[in-house]
């Protein structure tokens, strides 16, 4: 990691003592200073209303007990959270995770990513997240129902469509946001479509909504490397991870004509030299929930039980698991079998010392707020179309997530360019990012 500026200096220090034990929401502070210094010596005003200072405390933080009882009949308590982190250009938007590594602290980090994201969307969205500890792997639809009714008992309060509006990640999906909505539409009485995105198309879910991650995370990438005279088409992609965004970026990849030859999950990894066959995945993955190992079963595929991913040589990389993925060693290796261009569909999953590799390499290096911004622009669009009544066509709705991923990754270059880091998508999308919030809270005062 580079030095900060001495504006931003004592603002980390201060983070890190307030925050104890939260190592993942230092990290992406930190990612985010170290860009800023050119922003503070330009505009000093940001410094004089201390406006990094506020932005890095959530303007409100929920934590609260889940009590919920197994097919065993035996009582579970989990913990749920809600950080709500920044309401200055709209509601507070971000999904909910569910796996058991859930604290505090990946809470905020996820929140604090999610501001920057969603402002430079352009979209009128504020950052916030949620989750809980509560594992569902191993659990039945019934154990899924309770749990989720329980978590939604409580934090159907804290939301609503001008408030505060959740979405899926790790471990949430189509059937959980399902249980959730029943349980909020029922506790508060109202078909309130707006109060959650990620829903199913028969009540009130957008085309797209499920694809926009993966697609929007290969849009992304898609672009970059033409922007720097390659192309996606004929590239060798290995993608990490084998759930929601995942499946769908091996599904636009080869789409737009490239070669994806590996997926994981928390267990290994498969590597099928010919191409993953995307129907066999999603049988296994998405219809019945299985393992990898049954995806090479039925394939022929190679699997590996444990290792990384990151070993299998590829041009083009599309992390798309989990944070903190990417070790210095794994990105020096995958320089070393000719990596060109990485784009994050997961929330940081580089580690600072990969991303410090991919950087000096001169590797295309796009981060997640921005490659993986498609999905919250999708949810912005089925808040649109809730608003309206209204539902658009898949074609429609694409059209516009591929325009949108479009300006993300030009106002990203123009920012860099702007800054004096050309072609430094993290200086461009930080700085963009953060412009955007920090002139509203200005105008709204001391708030
Ligand atoms: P899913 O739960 O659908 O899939 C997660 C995948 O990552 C699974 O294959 C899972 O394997 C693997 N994984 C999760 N945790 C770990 C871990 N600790 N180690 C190894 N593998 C792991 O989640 P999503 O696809 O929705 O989310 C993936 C990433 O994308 C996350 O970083 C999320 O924050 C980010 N993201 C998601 C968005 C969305 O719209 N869903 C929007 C923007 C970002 P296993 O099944 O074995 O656990």
């Amino acid at each position: 990691m580079t030095d900060l500026h001495p504006e931003l200096e004592p603002i980390l220090a201060e983070v890190t003592h307030r925050n104890p034990a939260e190592p993942e929401f230092h990290q992406a502070v930190h990612e985010v200073l170290e860009t800023l210094g050119p922003v503070v010596s330009k505009h000093p005003q940001y410094a004089d209303a201390e406006v990094i200072r506020r932005l890095c405390e959530p303007e409100r933080q929920i934590i609260f007990r889940v009590p919920w009882v197994d097919d065993a009949g035996q009582i579970q308590v989990n913990r749920g959270f809600r950080v709500e982190f920044s309401s200055v250009l709209g509601p507070y938007k971000g999904g909910l995770r569910f796996h058991p590594s859930v604290s505090l602290g990946t809470v905020k980090f996820l929140g604090f990513e999610q501001i920057f994201k969603n402002s430079l969307t352009g979209m009128p969205l504020g950052g916030g997240k949620g989750g809980s500890d509560f594992n569902p792997r191993g659990r039945s639809d019934a154990e899924i129902m309770r749990f989720c009714q329980s978590f939604m008992t409580e934090l159907h309060r804290h939301l609503g469509e001008y408030t505060d509006v959740p979405a899926g990640d790790i471990g949430v999906g189509g059937r959980e946001l399902g249980y959730l909505f029943g349980q909020y539409k029922r506790i508060t009485n109202r078909y309130e479509s707006g109060v959650l995105t990620g829903k199913g198309l028969t009540w009130g879910g957008s085309q797209v909504r499920t694809e926009a991650t993966g697609f929007g995370a290969v849009y992304f990438a898609d672009r970059m490397l033409r922007n720097a005279g390659h192309e996606l088409e004929g590239q060798r992609v290995v993608v990490s991870g084998s759930g929601n965004v995942a499946i769908h970026a091996v599904q636009k990849a080869q789409e737009l004509g490239a070669v994806v030859v590996a997926v994981s999950d928390s267990d290994g990894y498969v590597v099928h030299e010919d191409g993953l066959d995307l129907g066999v995945l999603k049988e296994v993955k998405i219809i019945e929930r299985e393992r990898l190992d049954e995806y090479a079963r039925r394939t022929g595929a190679q699997h590996v039980s444990g290792g990384s991913v990151w070993d299998v040589p590829a041009t083009v990389a599309l992390p798309c698991a989990t944070q903190n993925e990417i070790s210095g060693t794994a990105a020096a290796t995958m320089v070393r079998h000719g990596l060109i261009a990485v784009a994050e569909g997961a929330n940081m999953p580089s580690t600072p010392e990969a991303v410090a590799v991919f950087r000096g390499a001169g590797v295309l290096f796009a981060p997640g707020k921005a490659a993986n911004a498609g999905g919250v622009v999708t949810s912005s669009l089925e808040m649109q179309q809730n608003a309206s009544r209204d539902s658009w066509t898949f074609e429609h709705t694409d059209a516009r997530l591929r325009e949108t991923m479009a300006t993300i990754h030009d106002t990203c270059v123009a920012t860099a360019d702007e800054y004096d880091a050309p072609g430094d998508y993290v200086v461009g999308a930080n700085i963009a990012g953060f412009t955007r919030v920090a002139d509203a809270m200005i105008a709204f005062g001391v708030i």
